[in-house]
């Protein structure tokens, strides 16, 4: 089937300035993308007439978790069980593709198989959502994050709990044969309270590179959970391919990272901390002082790590652990205005990690308006480029296409 989008300004995810054109879409495929005034030929084609909005590329969330659903305790995503879990993933896709979010690169997920089979059904045109690249559970140590239990109870979150390297190369393997594209290990520690806090490398070197062999035999790419600047230093050393949070790197970790630029990517996902203090919705901000103290601090080396990566050319991706409580699925669009907001990032520079970036890291053709591309676009009512908090307004997302078909479309519509 082909369509003409028309009478719309085009944002091409580049950074090159927008222009006035039309697209041509063939099958799933972009064919042509024609600045004004020329005209695509529409015999047999469908013809969307766009009315002066934006068409720009579908978005990438860098560090999905479907499998989370919006819960208080990580405890409560062991207890949920598997098949009312995998309805709440099956929704969850829905509710991102629903927000403009046309691909995702999973950071997690809570269930073995959840991503896996979400992943499956997506890409057979069994269920909406987007292009997902499945992860493993979080592979992590006995104490470190993922780790609930307790000596008196067992007790399971998002973790998968791996000591030494022929433990971590089973675990690995496990995954690789359910069907996982990316594994991910914690490396750092997290948050002020558990026994492995942010500022902690838990797992070993020895631990961290057979993750990262053993993965890569298998075609499989890693993600680390890395706050301390020597979790990113050992991440790097190992071999892993994309690097989360980071905000504790120094000027050494920031320089490993920017000799690795052209090989890794990164992502802050600074929501959960930026929420937390500034935007917590109804429950309020944490009433215990030392919590918002740590909050204030990692939120602040949060800003001083990544206007860095943008200054260095790092490539960094939005999004990041949407599906806790202040973080509901379907908001990751608000992103953009974060790397705005907090880490100096142009609107255009902005919007370039949560497209062409984000298309990078999902090893496919999508996050660019160019002929050849997969043919995953959205149309915005306005200019994100004016005011990039519009994209987080579901009412403004016109248009969304996926893999060359309408997902939604709000526009007046009509067959040539
Ligand atoms: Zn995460």
């Amino acid at each position: 089937m082909r369509m003409i989008i028309r009478d719309v300004r085009i944002w091409d995810g580049t950074g090159a300035e927008p222009f006035a054109g039309e697209v041509l879409v063939d099958g799933n495929r972009i064919v042509s993308v024609a600045p004004r005034p020329a005209r695509l030929p529409d015999a047999g084609a469908r013809v969307i007439e766009g009315g002066g909005a934006t068409l720009m590329p579908g978005l990438v969330e860098g560090h999905a978790h479907l499998t989370f659903c919006g819960m208080p305790r990580s405890t409560d995503l062991g207890e949920i069980p598997p098949e009312e879990h995998t309805l709440a993933t099956m929704h969850n896709a829905r509710v991102l593709l629903d927000a403009g979010f046309t691909s995702a690169f999973s950071a997690a997920s809570a269930k073995l198989r959840l991503d896996v089979v979400i992943r499956n059904e997506i890409e057979a045109g069994r269920i909406p959502g987007p292009r997902l690249r499945a992860a493993s559970p979080e592979i992590t140590v006995t104490g470190g994050l993922g780790d609930e239990n307790r000596l008196h109870a067992t007790r399971s979150s998002f973790g998968l709990i791996a000591d030494g390297p022929d433990e971590i190369a089973r675990t690995v393997r496990l995954c690789a044969r359910e069907g996982v594209d990316t594994i991910k290990i914690n490396v750092s520690g997290d948050g002020p309270i558990r026994a492995a806090k942010s500022d902690m490398t838990v797992m070993r070197e020895a631990e961290a590179r057979m993750a990262c062999e053993v993965a890569h035999d298998f075609g499989c790419r890693v993600a680390a959970h890395a706050r301390a600047s020597s979790s990113v230093l050992r991440s790097l050393a190992c071999g892993v391919d994309v690097v989360y949070h980071c905000e504790l790197a120094d000027a050494r970790a920031l320089d490993a990272l920017e000799a690795a630029r052209d090989h890794v990517f990164v992502g802050p996902a600074i929501a959960p901390i930026h929420n937390a203090l500034h935007d917590p919705g109804p429950q309020g901000v944490p009433e215990d002082p030392a919590r918002i103290a740590d909050l204030e601090r990692c939120l602040a080396s949060a800003q001083r790590a990544y206007g860095e990566m943008r200054r260095r050319g790092i490539r960094v991706v939005i999004g990041g652990d949407y599906g806790f409580v202040t973080t509901p699925q379907g908001t990751n669009a608000r992103d953009i205005a974060l790397f705005v907001k907090l880490f100096g990032y142009s609107p255009s520079e902005a919007l370039q990690c949560a497209t062409r970036i984000g298309g990078e890291l999902m090893e496919l053709d999508v996050g660019l308006v160019k002929p050849g591309f997969l043919a995953d676009l959205i149309i915005v009512d306005g200019d994100p480029l004016e005011d990039v908090r519009i994209l987080a307004d579901t009412s403004r997302l016109r248009l969304i296409m996926q893999d060359g078909r309408i997902h939604k479309d709000t526009l007046a519509a009509r067959q040539a």
